[in-house]
């Protein structure tokens, strides 16, 4: 009898996603399976992606990598949220700051009460309730410390990273290769396709290698070699809702020590990043190309950095969207392959890992049933739609009507369950994150407030606690936080004691 079992994977494209997926593989999956994995110097990475959110942490845990090591070798540091500047109203600020806010109570959420009490004058804004939110623009960073007591802000620090994606890809590959990856360089230039079902039979390289496989991972960035060239599965378009297509990258020199937060700064036709690490800060403005042309963008992003530039900006060009199909036949798209939402919450690279995640828990035998087709295509496309709303609603829950993309944006019409979700916060302050979507109600509320959704009410239950209780609670949150804020090392102080030195990779 044949063995059912896949013993031969193929992946195409060794940029973040492809090395991630190849990792991945090594660690979970037998020896027995042979993962053989192509890319071309030549053709190159997108080489942009710095930020991320907490999740990363989790699949460097799986690989069994620590923060130490992680940061060291990616030249990276610490993220605690995004400040986005300028995105309600030009002059505002916040901070989206990954975590909880304050403490919940019984059936509801902190923001509840902090609804009523800020709505009779008796709290702050609401950042001033979350260790993340108030932390981050003091340029505190800590992780967890084991030491404090149990539901303690310091507890449980949620965190995330700003790394050099180069190094962390070579980082990976030197793991995945220790691992028994194999990896070819060489220019994929033919697909075969199996007679019948249109599975992908094999690869045919430039140099006329033929590289069979039974299951093959399209990780060739937005090309979509297999995925799309081949299989031709067609893509769903969401750029009506998000209509930036364009972004131009540059790093510049390191000025000052390196924030514990990404920077999202609304531009007349986009938003620029602002992502620091050690020995130098990303910098890069997501633009749509209807509303500025790329002389006029270059000239806003140079004109907004804090440093000297590293030479001269990167044009990068891309279509908002998703395949219709991340799973086809025998091919699973990953990365850029798959589908591109702007990096305004850094989810893309969160994405590839969810995806991963996925791909091994209905990973398929060689008969590749379509139940765990169908069930992978579900997840992922309620993963896009989801994340998407969420960048969504930076865009379109805005004052702003100075530009005419920003006019464009807040007129224009959004996904009813979107709609629905601002109506419901815009009436009581109530959200309910939707099964497994990616973002948990704190963000969701973060955004909301920050982009001037007021809620007109709140939920009445809060109404049981007395109004004298109430303004003692949120006087007693915000002391606990700034507390533990105050014993919190400045974040480039923490990064030269545990993550400088770096290995080489
Ligand atoms: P790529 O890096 O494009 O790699 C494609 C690979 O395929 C390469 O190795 C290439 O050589 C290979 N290849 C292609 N064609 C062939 C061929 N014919 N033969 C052989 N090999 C081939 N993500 C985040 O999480 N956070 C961020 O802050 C962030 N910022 C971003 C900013 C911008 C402007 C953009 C465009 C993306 C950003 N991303 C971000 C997304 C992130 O960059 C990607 O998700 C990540 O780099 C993965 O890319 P990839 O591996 O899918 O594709």
């Amino acid at each position: 009898m044949t063995d059912p079992r896949i013993r031969n994977i193929v992946i195409v494209g060794g940029g973040t996603a492809g090395w991630m997926a190849a990792a991945a593989f090594a660690k979970v999956l037998d020896a027995g399976c042979s993962i053989r994995l192509v890319e071309s110097e030549e053709i190159g990475t997108v080489g942009v992606g710095e930020g991320t959110v907490p999740h990363l942490k989790l699949f460097n845990n799986l690989l069994g990598i620590d923060d130490v090591e992680f940061v060291r070798n990616t030249q990276g540091t610490f993220k605690l949220g995004v400040q986005f500047n300028d995105w309600g109203r030009l002059g505002d600020s916040y901070v989206h700051g990954f975590g909880t806010i304050g403490h919940d109570v019984g059936l509801l959420p902190f923001h509840q009460y902090w609804i009523k009490a800020r709505q009779s004058g008796k709290a702050d804004e609401i950042g001033a309730y979350s260790l993340n939110t108030v932390a981050a623009p003091r340029g505190r960073f800590m992780p967890s410390a084991s030491d404090a007591p149990p539901g303690s802000p310091l507890a449980n620090v949620a965190y995330a990273y700003h790394f050099d994606a180069g190094r962390y890809a070579r980082f990976l590959r030197s793991y995945a290769e220790q691992r028994g990856v194999r990896r070819t360089e060489g220019k994929v230039a033919q697909t075969v396709l199996r007679a019948g079902d249109g599975f992908v039979e094999a690869i045919v390289l430039e140099n006329g290698e033929r590289i069979e496989g039974e299951l093959f991972i399209d990780c060739s960035g937005f090309r979509g070699l297999l995925i799309e060239q081949a299989l031709h599965t067609g893509y769903l378009d969401f750029s009506h809702w998000l209509p930036c297509d364009r972004a131009l990258a540059v790093a510049c020199e390191k000025v000052g020590p390196p924030t514990p937060y990404t920077r999202a700064s609304a531009r007349p036709a986009g938003w620029q990043w602002r992502i620091p690490l050690q020995h130098r800060t990303g910098n890069g403005y997501v633009y749509s190309s209807a509303h500025v042309s790329d002389d006029e963008a270059a000239a806003t992003l140079l004109g907004h950095l804090d440093g000297a530039p590293m030479g001269e900006p990167r044009l990068l060009r891309f279509t908002t969207g998703v395949r219709r199909q991340a799973w086809n036949r025998n091919v699973v798209a990953l990365g850029l392959a798959g589908g591109f939402l702007e990096p305004l919450e850094s989810t893309s690279i969160y994405m590839i890992q969810s995806a991963i995640a996925r791909l091994l828990n209905l990973f398929p035998r060689r008969d590749f049933s379509p139940v765990l087709t169908e069930r992978y295509n579900a997840q992922s496309r309620f993963e896009y739609e989801h994340i998407r709303d969420f960048l969504i609603l930076h865009y379109h829950a805005t004052e702003r009507d100075d530009t005419p993309f920003w006019n464009q944006c807040r007129t224009m019409s959004i996904p009813p369950q979107l709609a629905d979700n601002i109506r419901l916060f815009r009436d009581s302050g109530r959200f309910f994150r939707d099964g497994e979507e990616m973002f948990a109600t704190p963000s969701w509320v973060q955004v909301m407030l920050g982009q001037r959704i007021a809620p007109q009410g709140y939920h009445p239950l809060v109404d049981q606690m007395p109004d004298a209780e109430l303004a003692g609670f949120m006087a007693s949150v915000s002391h606990v936080v700034a507390s533990c804020v105050e014993v919190m090392p400045a974040h480039q102080a923490f990064i030269d004691r545990c993550c400088t030195a770096p290995a080489m990779v």
